[in-house]
C-alpha cells in the first residue's frame, strides 16, 4: 500500500523521488525515506523521517544527488513496527538498501536465523530481513574481489528464493551505482523508460517522465543497468501511462474530498451507455447469458456498493446474488455453482484481497468481471471482463465520487442482466430514476451550508455513539455512512438494517446515542418511522434525513423529494459524505488522508 519509487539516470535524484513520492503519497503517508547513489562517488545517501513527504522534503532540502547514479525511495503504510524514522524504508545493511512494498510472511523465521549469524537488525520491519539476506548471499559466494553484475543478481534470485508473502522491492548496492534490482510477486510495480533514464514506481502516477510503461508480472525478478541497454517488450507488455493529473488543482477547494463531491455529478455520466431506452454495457457478446447466479467480493466501500448492487440485481434481474468480503472469500472454500459469474470490485483494481479472491475465482473456473475505476489495473489485465466506472481519479483516501460510479454501474448492469423481464414500461421508470438520480446528486449539494451547521451541533452535543440504519438500499448506505464517519472524524460509528436495532443494539439507546435515520419516501417509510419511534421512546437522539419532516427528530436534513427511491438514495449518500467531511473539519482533522488509512490496500 506503500509508494515506490525507483530511478537510474543522470538527472538530479532528490526532486525527481519527491516528486514521485508526493504522486504517491495518497497510498501511504506514515513516513518517509530516499537513498541515492552516484557514480562518481558511490556511498549510500540516506534520508527517513516518520510523517508525510513534505518532512522528507524539508529534512533533504540541502540535498542535492546530480550525475551519473540511482535513487529509490518509499512512502510507508506500517505493517510490520510502527511508523518512525527507523522503521520508515529505506533499510539499509552493508552496501545495500531495499524498498520494499508489501508482507514477509516469513520474516521471522529469517531474522532469527541470520541474527544468529550476527546479523544486527536495526528496524522492527519485516522488510529489513531483505537487505540482510543478500548481503549474506553475497558473502556466501566468497568472492575475492567485488561481485559481478551476474554475480549479485544470483544472490539476488536467491534472496528472493526465500522470501514468502507478497513485494514489490527495489535494491541498489554500492557496486552497481548504474542498476538496480527489482522483484515482484502480488503488490504492483511498474517500469518505464524515458529519455531522463529508467523509472520503477509502484503506480503509473509516478512515472510521469515517461509515456511508455511495463506492469511486471508476478515473479518478475531482474536488474537494469543505464549501461545495458533493454526495450520495455523485454520486460512485458507495454502500456501507455494514464497521464491522470495527480498533485491534483484543488480548484479553489480546501480539500480534495470536497473537490471530489462536488464534481460527481459532472464527472459521473451515464456513459452513453443507454440508447434507445436500453443499456448497453461494453462487454463481450453473451457474457451475461444463461447466468445461474452472481457473486460479488470487494472490500470497504466497494463492499457497500456490492451490496447496493446485490438490491438492484436481485429486484430487477432476479438473480441470485452473493455479496462477500474479499478477504472472507479467499479462504471460506465457498461452494461455486456452474454458471456462475463473479464480479469483483475496487477502485484501484490492486486491492490485494480482492485481487486475490478475482484469482481464487478464475482457478475454481468461474466466468469473472471487474468493476474498476483504473484502465489498465491488474484486476482488468486478470478478469474475463472489466467494467470500468470512469470517476476520474480518486485522490482523497475515503472513497466518495468512486463508490458512487460504482452503484451507477451495478444499477446499470442490474438492468442489463434483467432487460427481458422487465416491461417497457418499468425500464423507462428506470432510466427516468437514472436520470433523476444524477440530478439528484447535485441538488443534495445544496444542502451544504445546513449539514455545515448541523454537524457543529451534534459534535457540541458530544454524543457516545453513532447508529447509521435503513432499510433495502437505504442499508449498506448506513454502512458506508458509518464507514464514512468512522474514518473520517474517528468516531465510533455503524450501520445497521432499521429493524435489527430491536435484535440487540437498541440496548444502548439513551440520551447519548444518536441515531441516523436514513427514510426515504419512497421505501417503507412509515417502517422506518416506526424504528424511529422506538430510539425516541428511549430517550435517542435522532438525526433524521428525509424529504418528509419528521416531527420528533432532534436533528433533521431535508432533502429534496423525487419520484423514486434511487434518486433519493443518491442525494441522501451526497449528504451522508459531506456529513463526515464537516464532522471531520470541525475537529480539525485531515480529511484527505486520515490516519492510519491508505487509498490502494494492496496487503492482506
Ligand atoms: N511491511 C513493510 C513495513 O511495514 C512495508 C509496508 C508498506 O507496504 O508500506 O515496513
Amino acid at each position: 500500500m506503500c509508494g515506490i519509487v525507483g530511478y537510474i539516470g543522470k538527472q538530479e535524484k532528490r526532486a525527481l523521488l519527491i516528486a514521485g513520492l508526493k504522486e504517491l503519497e495518497y497510498r501511504g503517508y506514515d513516513s518517509a525515506g530516499l537513498a541515492t547513489l552516484e557514480k562518481k562517488c558511490p556511498v549510500l545517501e540516506i534520508y527517513k523521517t516518520d510523517g508525510k513527504i513534505n518532512a522528507l522534503e524539508n529534512l533533504t532540502q540541502d540535498f542535492t544527488s546530480k550525475g551519473e547514479g540511482v535513487g529509490i525511495a518509499h512512502t510507508r503504510w506500517a505493517t510490520h513496527g510502527k511508523p518512525s524514522a527507523t522503521n520508515a524504508h529505506p533499510h539499509v545493511y552493508a552496501g545495500s538498501a531495499i524498498v520494499h512494498n508489501g508482507i514477509i510472511e516469513n520474516y521471522a523465521t529469517l531474522k532469527e536465523k541470520l541474527q544468529k549469524k550476527g546479523h544486527v537488525f536495526s528496524s522492527q520491519t519485516d522488510s529489513e530481513i531483505i537487505a540482510h539476506l543478500f548481503e549474506a548471499q553475497l558473502q556466501a559466494q566468497n568472492l575475492q574481489s567485488a561481485p559481478t553484475k551476474e554475480q549479485a543478481l544470483q544472490a539476488f534470485q536467491k534472496t528472493i528464493a526465500q522470501l514468502e508473502g507478497a513485494y514489490a522491492i527495489l535494491l541498489i548496492n554500492t557496486h552497481f551505482p548504474t542498476c538496480i534490482f527489482y522483484a515482484k510477486e502480488r503488490s504492483p510495480l511498474l517500469i518505464a523508460l524515458a529519455k531522463q533514464g529508467i523509472f520503477f514506481a509502484s503506480a503509473p502516477s509516478a512515472l510521469s517522465q515517461a509515456s511508455q510503461m511495463v506492469r511486471l508480472e508476478d515473479g518478475s525478478i531482474g536488474v537494469l543497468d543505464l549501461h545495458t541497454p533493454f526495450k520495455l517488450e523485454d520486460l512485458g507488455t507495454p502500456s501507455a501511462v494514464i497521464q491522470d493529473s495527480t498533485q491534483s488543482d484543488l480548484e479553489g477547494f480546501q480539500t480534495l474530498m470536497q473537490k471530489e463531491i462536488y464534481e460527481q455529478y459532472k464527472v459521473l455520466t451515464l456513459l452513453g451507455r443507454i440508447k434507445a431506452q436500453r443499456v448497453h454495457l461494453e462487454l463481450p457478446k453473451g457474457f451475461l447469458e444463461n447466468l445461474s447466479c452472481l457473486s460479488v467480493v470487494a472490500c470497504g466501500s466497494s463492499y457497500h456498493a456490492g451490496l447496493v448492487g446485490k438490491y438492484l440485481i436481485e429486484d430487477l434481474a432476479q438473480l441470485k446474488v452473493q455479496v462477500e468480503l474479499a478477504s472472507e472469500y479467499r479462504y471460506a472454500h465457498f461452494a461455486t455453482q456452474a454458471k456462475e459469474l463473479l464480479i469483483a470490485i475496487s477502485q484501484s483494481g490492486e486491492s490485494a484481497d480482492t485481487l486475490e479472491a478475482l484469482k481464487l475465482a478464475k482457478s475454481l473456473g468461474l466466468n469473472t468481471l471487474a468493476i474498476c475505476n483504473t484502465q489498465n489495473s491488474t484486476m482488468s489485465a486478470l478478469a474475463h471482463a472489466t467494467l470500468l466506472t470512469h470517476a476520474g481519479l480518486e485522490r482523497s483516501v475515503a472513497s466518495t465520487k468512486a463508490v458512487v460510479s460504482q452503484i451507477l454501474t451495478l444499477w446499470l448492469l442490474a438492468l442489463e442482466l434483467g432487460h427481458k423481464r422487465l416491461s417497457k414500461q418499468a425500464l423507462q421508470e428506470q432510466i427516468q430514476a437514472l436520470h433523476a438520480s444524477m440530478q439528484a446528486i447535485q441538488d443534495a449539494l445544496e444542502l451544504h451550508p445546513q449539514i455545515q451547521i448541523l454537524s457543529a451541533q451534534i459534535l457540541k452535543q458530544n454524543p457516545k455513539g453513532y447508529f447509521f440504519m435503513g432499510r433495502g438500499v437505504f442499508y449498506p448506505l448506513a454502512l458506508e455512512g458509518a464507514l464514512k464517519l468512522k474514518e473520517l472524524a474517528y468516531v465510533h460509528a455503524q450501520g445497521y438494517a432499521s429493524a435489527e436495532m430491536k435484535h440487540g443494539p437498541i440496548a444502548l439507546a439513551d440520551c447519548s446515542l444518536l441515531s441516523i435515520a436514513l427514510l426515504p419516501q419512497n421505501l417503507l417509510f412509515s417502517k422506518n418511522l416506526s424504528n424511529v419511534e422506538e430510539l425516541r421512546a428511549r430517550d435517542g437522539l435522532i438525526f433524521a434525513i428525509s424529504p418528509t419532516p419528521i416531527d420528533n427528530a432532534t436533528f433533521q436534513i431535508q432533502t429534496k423529494p423525487y419520484p423514486h427511491y434511487m434518486p433519493e438514495f443518491f442525494s441522501m449518500l451526497v449528504v451522508l459524505q459531506l456529513f463526515a467531511l464537516e464532522m471531520a473539519q470541525l475537529k480539525g482533522l485531515d480529511v484527505d488522508k486520515p490516519r492510519n488509512l491508505a487509498k490502494s490496500v494492496t496487503v492482506e
